[in-house]
């Protein structure tokens, strides 16, 4: 009998582990089980999608189950839902939703690709029918149907993550009113609250209107009810970050990390022998604070599941970690961020100094040269570089590539000051604002600071 993977959970995380699986053995016999009706699609492309950019739901979808099927020779098993573990007989428990029954599967190998879910507030009213997360595309379709036949013409975003942003940006290109609701601040936790005030700055020029500090008590008929008072919606979307599927692992005995994901090793294995988690479900290593966190991206899925994949076909390969690096764009504002902010540096307990410059993306001469802000950080003493942050115009974004890769080196900001940069006028200033903010970052961080 062929040796059998049985992968749960038919997105990034579990069908990029089960193709690569596939990819380097022939002779496994693999099960995938989804318990929606879609694979491997695109989430980051929903709002796109809501936004009118994108015009069908399929679209989104980069692999079709009759690809895994026909191409990969991977049984994917739609509407199937795995409902426990027994790791003692290796089975999972299966519910099949199209015929309403049970069974038992059994396995070798086991991946746990489960994702994560939009975060739901504890609060009055929050399972109501016009209450949307958004993850998968069986949500973008019952937010899309819900706003067609609601009309959508108030909409409140609760919560400044950046899927909430994009999201109602999605929603003012659909002509509706749109009001965010933020309890911090500003929006944008992954930011420091001084960069996260140019994200508020820049959706309010938008037309969205934005109000931070202010905390959301419930949801009623037609409104949102707000500490400062009830604002109508139609439609609400929740952009307050999602929260890892990780209960069935969790029911079964393995092990838990960060932010209650599945706890891994750099071979994404569980405390459990072939057990393996990809993707938004488990926990990453930060290689600049040296602590497990939960990144649920995209790009980090990906990898994880590569690995896996590898390492399930008898491989060794290894996740090296993450360094925190994100961009999203909103309205024509670009915004990035990588490292440690300040405010994680502190939590971290790493004394550290910061920079925060204003420039160009472009050289100041060339008509409309587009304005940005970059702030850096740098730990005290020994200069290393901490992270960065990016809002600005076009061609601000993707800059923070060259302070990720800075952070795998394991450079000081002194180091990443005089990097030879490519440079021309319509790419940059002579001085990319970069480095600007790097020798800003590095002359401050030698200077005696508060100290610990
Ligand atoms: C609107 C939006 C925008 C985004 N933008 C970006 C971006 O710009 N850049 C970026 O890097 N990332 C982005 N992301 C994040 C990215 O989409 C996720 O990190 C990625 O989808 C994670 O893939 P995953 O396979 O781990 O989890 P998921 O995509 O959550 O998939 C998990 C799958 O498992 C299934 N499942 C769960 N439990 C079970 C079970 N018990 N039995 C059977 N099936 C089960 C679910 O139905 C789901 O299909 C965005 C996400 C959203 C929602």
């Amino acid at each position: 009998v062929a040796e059998r993977l049985v992968v749960i959970g038919g997105d990034a995380g579990g069908m990029g582990a089960a193709s690569q699986a596939r990819r380097l053995r022939a002779d496994l016999d693999i099960v995938a089980l989804e318990r929606g009706g879609r694979t491997s699609w695109s989430a980051c492309g929903i709002p796109y999608l809501v936004g009118g950019e994108v015009d069908h739901l399929d679209d989104l979808v980069v692999r079709s189950p009759e690809v895994f099927r026909e191409r990969l020779d991977i049984d994917v098993r739609l509407h199937q839902e795995a409902t426990a573990l027994d790791l003692d007989r290796r089975e999972v428990e299966v519910r099949d939703h199209g015929v309403g029954r049970t069974l038992r599967l059994g396995f070798d190998q086991l991946v746990l690709g489960t994702g994560a879910r939009p975060r739901r507030p504890d609060l009055p009213g929050a399972e109501r029918d016009c209450v949307f997360g958004v993850q998968t595309l069986d949500d973008a379709e019952a937010l899309l149907a819900h706003a067609r036949d609601s009309g959508h013409s108030q909409v409140v975003v609760v919560g400044g993550g950046y899927i909430g942003l994009e999201m109602a940006e999605a929603f003012t290109h659909r002509g509706a009113h749109v009001v965010v609701i933020e309890r911090q601040p500003e929006v944008m936790g992954t930011l420091d609250p001084d960069m996260g005030a140019l994200v508020s700055d820049a959706m309010r020029r938008n037309g969205i209107d934005v109000r931070c500090g202010t905390a959301t008590l419930g949801f009623d008929e037609g409104v949102v009810r707000t500490e400062a008072g009830d604002v109508p919606a139609d439609l609400v979307v929740l952009g307050l970050g999602v929260v890892p599927n990780s209960e069935l692992a969790g029911d079964a005995g393995i092990a838990l990390g960060a932010g209650g994901a599945v706890a891994v090793d750099d071979r994404q294995k569980t405390s459990v022998e072939g057990v393996w988690a990809a993707g938004d479900c488990c926990e990453s290593a930060h290689l600049v604070s040296g602590v497990k966190v939960h990144v649920p991206l995209g790009t980090v899925a990906n990898k994880q599941a590569r690995v896996a994949g590898t390492n399930i076909a008898g491989g060794n390969a290894r996740f090296p970690g993450v360094v925190g690096t994100a961009a999203v764009k909103l309205c024509a504002t670009e915004v990035a961020r990588t490292g440690l902010s300040e405010r994680e540096a502190e939590r971290a307990g790493i004394d550290h100094a910061a920079a925060r410059i204003d420039g160009t993306t472009r050289a100041g001469y060339l008509p409309e040269a587009p304005s940005l802000t970059v702030k850096v950080v740098a730990e005290r003493k020994s200069g290393r570089l901490l992270g960065a942050q990016i809002v600005g115009g076009s061609g601000s974004a993707k800059r923070i590539d060259v302070v990720a890769t800075a952070l795998h080196a394991g450079m000081t900001a002194g180091q990443v000051s005089w990097l030879d940069l490519a440079y021309a006028p319509p790419f940059s200033p002579t001085w990319d604002p970069v480095l600007i903010a790097a020798r800003k970052a590095a002359e401050q961080a030698a200077q005696a600071g508060p100290g610990r």
